[in-house]
């Protein structure tokens, strides 16, 4: 997909009331492992101090395009956020969150390993695989802390 146009930056307003970015909705993708001690981990990002809600920790993702589908706008952000090897990264399940008039889809997909993730671009402060179980005691990105009781194993 190379060269075709972004076209879902800006802000949209849900029929919540919230304001939201990503005119077509926008999508993340939660990365899961088994890591230390055969505990399931997942891998968070915590946001440049700058951003929208900077210094929280949530999913890597971002606005999806009006062409693409939730996991194709998923892996394109991981692509622009992340520096990681994707090749092993099986898609699991989707995850709707419907405010009505505006979406967020997070992607769940499994790796064999907690392989190597390292911030690629500005957006990004830092990556981390997080034990699952203490993932709720992060400083969260509200909209990632409000649909993760929901995308337990
Ligand atoms: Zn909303």
């Amino acid at each position: 997909m190379a060269g075709r146009f972004v076209d879902g930056d800006g802000w949209a307003i849900c029929s919540a009331g919230h304001q939201h970015w990503g005119r077509h909705g926008a999508a993340g993708l939660l990365l899961r492992t088994v890591g230390e001690g055969g505990a399931d981990h997942v891998l968070l990002q915590r946001r440049a101090w700058w951003t929208h809600h900077g210094g929280t920790w949530g999913v890597p993702g971002g606005a999806k395009a009006s062409w693409e589908t939730p996991e194709e706008a998923a892996l394109r952000e991981l692509g622009e956020e992340v520096e990681m090897a994707v090749e092993g990264v099986i898609v699991e399940r989707v995850h709707h969150d419907d405010h009505g008039g505006w979406s967020y889809w997070t992607v769940i997909a499994t790796v064999d390993t907690p392989m190597t993730a390292t911030p690629r671009g500005r957006e990004t402060a830092e990556m981390r695989w997080v034990a699952s179980t203490t993932v709720a005691s992060l400083d969260l990105h509200p909209g990632f802390a409000a649909t993760w009781p929901q995308l337990g194993p």
